[in-house]
């Protein structure tokens, strides 16, 4: 076996249907006692209903969470925490809401307990987002790890079946990508693959009826492992594809995932078989079977976009995408050729299935 480093990040993970109702009780365990809790106007409505179910501990709510974490509400909660003397945050919602959570947390060192309500697995990353002046950084540190998640698939029942479909298939890209990263063991591997399986399983019976428990459930536990990948080894050439289109084409973020991902893994498929067939068996194809084509079929078949057109991209934005995404280096299974990046992105602009 080859040789391995293997950094397991710790979590305390409460999951299954009505877990919500135990959120006071891990507040308790954390040794907090005035929680703030974080939402996105969207999902105001669920982030008083939070703080009602904890009556005193609740210090108050913020509702400003927006994709990408803008520094100018980051900075807004931090003084909302520090001025309510809040010991800790309570983060209820998708990837931006955790962001904003992490934005505290590495601030101020808060506990955060994450309440994830879509597939985007930010909560089992100590990765962080911070964007001023149009511009993202990220970073990692181990201080924004939420210390205990609530997985409770009842909050997914009302995800829009659009969303589901498109951020599971983000997900499942933390999981594909993990299966070839320079720095992934046997163990992450066993995650991504059975994660990405749990995903792909799930997905039609979602399509098929949205308000499905079950598949609600299936489909959350394939998040968390997708998730734990993502925090644990490195992403190549997707992650980076998609965080540049995101970034300078202002594209929403689960949606580019869907469109990027058959074709960043065409782009590899030839350098990294071994994650390839991992990749066809959990999608329940035969082992030898064209894999990045599979997940194509996947995104077509739930009703997903599958071209960067129908998702805002410009057509004139092709060329310096494909600069961007040439320019920095990184480790990815294949070296890095502009001209072959600029045509993947004009496949992926088009819609067209990917090609090796
Ligand atoms: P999101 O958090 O932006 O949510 C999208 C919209 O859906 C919001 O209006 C939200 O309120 C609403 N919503 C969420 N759950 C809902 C539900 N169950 N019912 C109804 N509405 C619901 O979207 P996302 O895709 O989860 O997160 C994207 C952001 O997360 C990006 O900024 C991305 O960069 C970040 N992210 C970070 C990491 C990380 O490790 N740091 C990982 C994944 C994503």
């Amino acid at each position: 076996m080859t040789p391995f480093t293997y950094t397991a990040h710790p979590a305390r993970v409460v999951f299954g249907a009505g877990s919500l109702a135990q959120l006071g009780t891990e507040i308790e365990r954390l040794g907090a006692r005035r929680a703030l809790v974080l939402s996105t106007p969207e999902q105001r409505a669920w982030a008083d209903r939070v703080a009602a179910q904890l009556g005193e501990r609740a210090a108050g709510v913020f509702d400003g969470a927006a994709m990408h974490v803008p520094i100018g509400s980051a900075r807004e909660a931090r003084e909302m925490a520090r001025h309510l003397g809040a010991d800790c945050a309570v983060a209820i919602g998708g990837g931006s809401t955790t962001g904003l959570g992490k934005a505290i947390a590495l601030d101020s060192g808060l506990p955060i307990v994450a309440i994830p309500t879509t597939y985007a697995g930010s909560e089992m990353t100590p990765i962080y987002g911070l964007t001023e002046g149009g511009v993202k950084r990220t970073g990692r540190d181990p201080r924004v790890l939420p210390r205990t998640v609530i997985y409770d698939p009842e909050l997914s029942l009302t995800l829009p079946l659009g969303l589901s479909v498109t951020s599971a298939l983000n997900a499942i890209a933390h999981a594909a990508e993990g299966l070839y990263a320079h720095d992934g063991n046997p163990v992450t591997a066993l995650i991504a693959e059975e994660g990405l399986r749990a995903l792909a399983a799930a997905l039609p019976r979602l399509v098929a009826d949205p308000r499905d428990l079950d598949a609600r459930g299936d489909a959350l536990y394939g998040a968390w492992l997708c998730g734990t990948v993502l925090g644990a080894v490195s992403m190549g050439l997707h992650h980076k594809l998609c965080h540049t289109l995101g970034g300078s084409f202002n594209l929403p973020h689960a949606e580019v995932h869907t469109v990027i991902l058959p074709h960043a893994m065409a782009y590899n498929a030839a350098a990294a078989p071994e994650a390839m067939a991992r990749i066809a068996r959990a999608l329940g194809l035969a082992q030898a079977a064209d894999a990045p084509l599979g997940l194509f079929e996947l995104a077509r078949a739930h009703g997903a976009p599958t071209s960067l057109a129908a998702i805002g991209m410009p057509a004139d934005g092709l060329d310096r995408a494909a600069e961007l995404a040439a320019a920095a280096p990184y480790p990815n299974p294949r070296p890095l050729e502009r001209a072959a990046l600029r045509s993947l992105l004009q496949r992926a602009f088009d819609g067209q299935p990917p090609q090796h």
